[in-house]
C-alpha cells in the first residue's frame, strides 16, 4: 500500500512526488513517456515559482536554474503595434527537454518509486484507490492526477463546432537574439519567440519559437510566420536545430482541483491560456501545494476528505485569479479586429496598464 500514487511525470507530477515523498511518504509515480522528451511549451518559467524550483531540484542540477537565461522583458506585436513592459522579476528560459528530465531525477533521488513507460489506465475506489496501469495493479491511500491537459484520464472536452487549436514549437539558430519573451499576434493565432540553451550546448544563439494557433489558419510553423510580417522577417535568417513538435487540441475548461477524492494538480486542473507563460509554474505550485495538504492525512492525523477540501480551498485562494485576469485577456485579444484595435492602440498609450495586465497574470 502506498501512500500516493501520482499519475503523470511533467512538472506538476514531479513537484507533487518530490514534496510528498521528501515528508515521509511511500511514493510512487508513474510516466507513459520517457525522459528526455521535448514538449511544446514556450520554455517560460516565471519567477513566481523559481525558488520553488530550486528547491525540488537536487543540488547538482541546480546549475539549469543558475545558468538559465533570464527574460526580463515582453514585446508584444500586435496589429502592426507593439507593446512592451517589463517582466519584474525576471522569468527564467529553461528548454522542457532538461527541465522536465531534472525534475524526474529529482523525484528519483527524493525517494519516491518512479516507472517510466507505464500508463495509468484507470483508478478504482474513493480511497483507498487501486490504480490499474499498463504494469498491473497498485494500491494506495491517495492518488494525485498530473497527466496534463488531457488524456487517456481527463478527455479534452468537445469542440462544439468551435475552432480547433493546435499547438506547435521549434527551436531555430539566430545570431544573438534579444534577452525578451516576444509574442507576435495575428488574426487566429500567436507565436512566442525567446532565447533558450540546452544543458548539453549554451550560448550557441537558440530561439524557441511556440505557437498557438487555429488549425484552419496554420499547423506548421512556416504557415505561422508567413500570418505576421515582422514575425516573417525575423525568421528569414532562422536555420532549425531541432525537429517541430506540435500538440492537438488546445482546449480551456474551468479550474477542477478535485474530482471522486482524487487532487488534481497542473494542467489536469486547469490550462491557463499559453501566452500568460505560468503553465509550468502552476503545475510546480500546484503539485507541492497537493502533497502540502495530504501531509497530516499521511500522517493521519487528518482524514482524506479534510485534505482535498483544504487543497481545494487553497488552490482557489492562490490561482483562481491568474485563470481569471488570463481569461479576459484571451477575450479581447479574440475580439474582431475593428475592437481590438482601439484597444491595443489605448494600451500603446498606456504602458502602466499593460504592466498592470502582466502583473495580474502572475
Ligand atoms: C503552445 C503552448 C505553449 C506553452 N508555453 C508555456 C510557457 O512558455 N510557459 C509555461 O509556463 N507554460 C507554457 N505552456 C503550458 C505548459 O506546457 C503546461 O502548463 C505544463 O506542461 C503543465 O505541466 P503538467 O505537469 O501539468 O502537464 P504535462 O507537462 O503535460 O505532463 C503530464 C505528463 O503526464 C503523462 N501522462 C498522461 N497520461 C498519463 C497516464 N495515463 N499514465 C501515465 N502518465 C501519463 C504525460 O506523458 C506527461 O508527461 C504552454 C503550452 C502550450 C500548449
Amino acid at each position: 500500500m502506498y501512500d500516493l500514487i501520482v499519475i503523470g511525470g511533467g512538472p506538476a507530477g514531479s513537484s507533487a512526488a518530490i514534496s510528498a515523498a521528501r515528508s515521509g511518504a511511500r511514493v510512487l509515480l508513474f510516466e507513459r513517456g520517457r525522459f528526455p522528451r521535448q514538449k511544446v511549451c514556450g520554455e517560460f518559467v516565471s519567477a513566481e515559482s523559481l525558488g520553488l524550483l530550486e528547491k525540488l531540484l537536487d543540488a547538482e542540477q541546480r546549475p539549469l536554474l543558475g545558468d538559465a537565461i533570464r527574460i526580463a522583458r515582453t514585446r508584444v506585436f500586435l496589429d502592426d503595434r507593439v507593446l512592451q513592459a517589463p517582466v519584474q522579476p525576471a522569468a527564467a528560459s529553461i528548454a522542457r527537454l532538461d527541465l522536465d528530465h531534472a525534475l524526474w531525477s529529482a523525484a528519483q533521488s527524493s525517494g519516491a518509486e518512479t516507472r517510466q513507460q507505464v500508463t495509468v489506465q484507470g483508478v478504482g475506489g474513493s480511497g483507498p484507490f487501486t490504480v490499474n496501469t499498463s504494469a498491473g495493479d497498485f494500491e494506495t491511500r491517495a492518488v494525485v492526477n498530473a497527466s496534463g491537459r488531457w488524456s487517456n484520464l481527463n478527455p479534452a472536452p468537445r469542440s462544439n463546432g468551435h475552432p480547433r487549436w493546435i499547438g506547435v514549437k521549434g527551436h531555430f539558430k539566430e545570431d544573438f537574439p534579444p534577452p525578451s519573451v516576444d509574442l507576435y499576434f495575428f488574426d487566429g493565432g500567436y507565436c512566442g519567440v525567446q532565447p533558450v540553451d540546452l544543458k548539453a550546448e549554451s550560448g550557441c544563439g537558440r530561439v524557441n519559437a511556440c505557437a498557438m494557433v487555429r488549425a484552419d489558419v496554420a499547423s506548421t510553423l512556416p504557415e505561422v510566420f508567413s500570418h505576421q510580417p515582422a514575425l516573417l522577417e525575423r525568421s528569414q535568417q532562422w536555420e532549425l536545430l531541432s525537429d517541430p513538435v506540435s500538440t492537438a487540441p488546445l482546449v480551456f475548461r474551468q479550474p477542477q482541483p478535485e474530482h471522486h477524492g482524487i487532487l488534481m494538480v497542473g494542467d489536469a486542473a486547469c490550462v491557463v491560456d499559453p501566452f500568460v507563460g505560468d503553465g509550468i509554474s502552476l503545475g510546480l505550485r500546484s503539485g507541492a501545494l497537493a502533497a502540502e495538504c495530504l501531509v497530516p492525512f499521511f500522517r493521519s492525523e487528518a482524514g482524506l476528505g479534510e485534505a482535498s477540501k483544504q487543497y481545494d480551498e487553497q488552490y482557489s485562494r492562490r490561482f483562481g485569479s491568474v485563470f481569471q485576469t488570463s481569461s479576459k485577456i484571451r477575450r479581447m485579444l479574440r475580439l474582431p479586429g475593428v475592437v481590438r484595435r482601439p484597444v491595443v492602440a489605448l494600451l500603446a498609450k498606456a504602458p502602466a496598464v499593460t504592466e498592470y495586465l502582466v502583473k495580474n497574470t502572475r
